[in-house]
């Protein structure tokens, strides 16, 4: 297999292991059966092979083909839902999930680092930068990291950021030492290598149609064949169909763009003085990176009825010139459009939705450390009978809305996104 399957994108293009696992024909047995082949997913399986459980993982598509192996690779700690969420279920549990994802971006260091994954180059640092002035924001931001996590950032006053990112669009912000920027479609390959190594079973192409998921044998099925499990972990996330019950009425698919250009050269000089990623501080933000080859990856946008704009490159690119317009001559290679899963509160779906059945889901705009997180409670709870995944009691299945869910979510990120344009108005007076 090649990169066949795979939509086009600075990923694909730079994908270093092009190989594929054959979809599934006849049954199967293993301990746990996973749906979605994600950074969740393949987290999931890594984790309880780790830990010498069995693993068969269905894939619809490809290893990563939904949102895990498209989005804008920048690896932090926080989930996608803001600090303050954490602490539904008290002090003591926001402090743990918090340090939950910092475990996250530690675990896809070490694993790139302890499995020699090729290409997924990661490279430290991030940069948030307000689009008006608020140093007292940026501050508070920096000193409650710092107080209610022991998270250390760098407040960066205007003149400070503007050495790192030459914008006039840009103020005060501050540095995060301990996030990254990696290929997350090298990481999810790579990892799904050694899953198989480790003995793990892989199926592309594989879409679970239907499960019958009541007795003590579960019974997950594809059009070809069937896994048997003793246990379930789903994991289909924005791309979940009808086939998932009640967790597809449970997620809300969002869409987000990314494009990237060619490789620039110099002519980012003066303008990227950091090799750190950038992202602003809007709900639906701008967040861009130069990648270790040379290409400007930028990804921002939010749709709540999950389209794709027919323009989208240029679309994108508007987006580009309103902080360099000094680009305006550099073409947009590719551009692609990707589906973040979001529950209501944020937070994603980490429970026992019946008996020996776990959602490990929804993680929003903020995967690439939470999906390895949450694998590894999943997979604590199922080995092991780890309690960690009653840090998400507080972030039970809601409802999606139906129709209503994404014109909520578009009005909430249209409204967020109006007070932030009359900040920045004001700030340029
Ligand atoms: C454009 C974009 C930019 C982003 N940028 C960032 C970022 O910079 N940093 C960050 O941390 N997060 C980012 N995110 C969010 C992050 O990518 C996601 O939170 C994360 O990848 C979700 O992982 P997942 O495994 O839950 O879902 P996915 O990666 O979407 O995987 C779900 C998989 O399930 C499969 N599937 C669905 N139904 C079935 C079925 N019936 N049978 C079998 N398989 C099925 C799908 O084919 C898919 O491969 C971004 C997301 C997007 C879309």
């Amino acid at each position: 297999m090649t990169t066949s399957g795979y939509i086009d994108s600075y990923y694909t293009r730079s994908l270093k292991d092009t190989s594929g696992y054959a979809p599934l024909k006849g049954e199967v047995e293993a301990d746990v059966c996973i749906i979605g082949g994600g950074i969740a997913g393949i987290s999931t399986a890594w984790e309880l092979t780790q830990r010498g459980l069995s693993v068969a993982l269905l894939e619809k598509s490809r290893i990563a083909w939904g949102a895990s192996g498209r989005n804008g690779g920048i690896l932090s700690a926080g989930w996608a839902g803001p600090d303050s969420t954490l602490f539904r279920g008290g002090e003591a549990a926001g402090r743990a999930l918090y340090d939950l994802s910092r475990e996250g971006v530690k675990t896809v260091i070490d694993n790139t680092r302890d499995l020699a994954l090729a290409g997924v180059d990661p490279v430290p640092g991030r940069v948030s930068a307000s689009r008006y002035p608020d140093a007292k924001g940026m501050q508070e931001t920096v000193r409650s990291a710092r107080m209610q996590f022991g998270h250390e950032k760098e407040y960066l006053p205007t003149a400070e950021l503007r050495k790192l990112v030459n914008s006039d669009r840009f103020f005060d912000g501050y540095f995060d030492p301990e996030s990254y920027h990696i290929h997350p479609l090298n990481y999810c390959k790579g990892l799904a290598q050694h899953i198989v190594k480790n003995g793990g079973q892989l199926f592309e192409m594989s879409e679970m149609i239907f499960m019958d998921h009541d007795g003590a044998e579960k019974i997950t099925r594809t059009t070809e064949g069937s896994v048997k499990s003793k246990h379930v972990v789903m994991c289909g996330s924005g791309y979940s169909g009808k086939e998932f019950g009640r967790l597809y009425n449970s997620l809300l698919p969002i869409a987000t763009y990314v494009i990237s250009t060619k490789n620039l050269g110099g002519r980012l000089d003066g303008l990227m003085n950091t090799s750190a990623a950038v992202a602003d501080t809007r709900l639906s933000c701008d967040y861009f990176r130069v990648t270790p080859t040379g290409e400007l990856l930028w990804g921002g946008g939010m749709s709540g009825l999950a389209k794709s704009p027919p323009d989208l490159a240029a679309l994108m690119k508007n987006r580009v010139l309103e902080v360099f317009p000094q680009l305006e001559d550099v073409d947009v290679e590719v551009a692609w459009t990707g589906l973040m899963g979001y529950a209501r509160h944020k937070m994603p779906y980490v429970q026992q939705v019946k008996p020996n059945i776990w959602a490990a889901t929804g993680l929003g705009g903020h995967g690439l450390n939470t999906g390895p997180a949450i694998g590894r409670v999943v997979a604590e709870a199922i080995a092991e009978n780890g309690k960690r995944h009653e840090l998400f009691a507080p972030f039970d299945l809601c409802w999606n809305g139906s129709v209503f869910g994404p014109l909520a979510a578009d009005t909430i990120c249209a409204a967020s996104n109006f007070s932030h344009k009359i900040r920045e108005r004001f700030s340029r007076g």
